[in-house]
């Protein structure tokens, strides 16, 4: 306990007293991610939340997070530690969107991303996250795939799948969005040498400049694994300081300083040390909705 700070020492203290496992996402600041159990991407820690012991879960991460981690262990109490830590792109897709698609679309297989609230995960068929949406998409029976919401995701996905017909969404992730080809060539004439990894929320602009796309995991493994001593990362900042401190022989660098995700940051560590001592914001999803999404969650990790 000695390396950790004041407050810190008082969440592991909790922590223990209660019996709680922390999952903490790869984008909440540093401090957090270092008193998690485990930290991962949406994938990693849905999967860690449907096999948790634990009767309490806290999740370090937007609200989102939170529900799927509650559909995949219904019998938990799960807690997020900042109760207007949401996701713009959830945001973006209503329960009505993907009725009006499968009016349009009957035969289509709708595929959400986890990045979706459970009222859209009841509509939908599966869920999948960056890493898995490839892998899920070409095992689908379907011909036609209503993906939603995020086009970017949606479009690369597609363009690796040319025998499928995709139907895309409008939504997308306001933080990865906003980088444009223009950032991407500034940043490769800055640091000449790099190599560019990217995530696949990025514009089409941006990944066709990529030397790798992956989900964050993967590129935090394509980091590790790279020859290159210089990697200009294409995602949310917090990943860029995380390998910078992991891997100090080496030089990593934000595309922008445009890649934060505000929502993350609200996951602070005081926010963390009143989640635990209060027992808030603890998630809570109808019956009906939460029977209805859950399939599409299982499957997904069961995929
Ligand atoms: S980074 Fe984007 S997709 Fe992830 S929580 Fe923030 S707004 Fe949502």
């Amino acid at each position: 306990m000695e390396n950790y700070n004041d407050i810190q020492k008082r969440i592991l203290a909790l922590k223990e007293e209660k019996g709680a496992l922390i999952l903490a996402h790869y984008y909440v600041p540093l401090d957090v991610q270092d008193i998690a159990d485990i930290v991962g991407d949406s994938f990693e820690m849905a999967k860690r939340a449907k096999e948790a012991k634990e009767k309490l879960i806290v999740i370090c991460g937007v609200r989102f997070m939170g529900e799927s981690a509650k559909l995949l262990s219904p019998d938990k109490k799960v807690l997020i530690p900042a109760v207007d830590a949401g996701c713009p792109m959830a945001d973006m897709v209503t329960p009505e969107d993907v009725r009006r698609l499968k009016a349009v679309h009957p035969d289509a297989a709708v595929m959400c991303y986890v990045n979706s609230s459970a009222a859209v995960k009841a509509e939908c068929d599966i869920c999948c996250t960056s890493s898995s949406a490839l892998r899920i998409a070409k095992a689908l029976d379907a011909e036609e795939i209503i993906f939603v919401p995020d086009i970017h995701l949606a479009e690369y996905t597609a363009s690796k799948l040319p025998e499928k017909k995709f139907i895309f969404h409008t939504g997308f992730c306001p933080t990865h969005h906003r980088v444009t080809e223009a950032d991407i060539l500034a940043a490769k004439k800055a640091h000449p040498d790099a190599k560019v990894a990217v995530h696949p929320e990025c514009r089409a602009e941006v990944t066709k400049l990529a030397d790798f796309i992956g989900s964050t995991s993967e590129i935090i493994r394509f980091a590790r694994e790279t020859d290159a001593q210089e990697v200009l990362i294409g995602t949310e900042m917090e990943i860029t300081a995380r390998l910078q401190r992991e891997l100090p022989d080496k030089r990593f660098y934000s595309v922008t300083s445009a890649f934060v995700c505000p929502n993350m940051k609200k996951v602070t560590l005081q926010a963390v040390l009143n989640c635990l001592e209060n027992e808030e914001y603890e998630i809570t999803i109808d019956k009906d909705e939460a029977d209805a999404a859950r399939h599409s969650l299982d499957k997904m990790v069961a995929c």
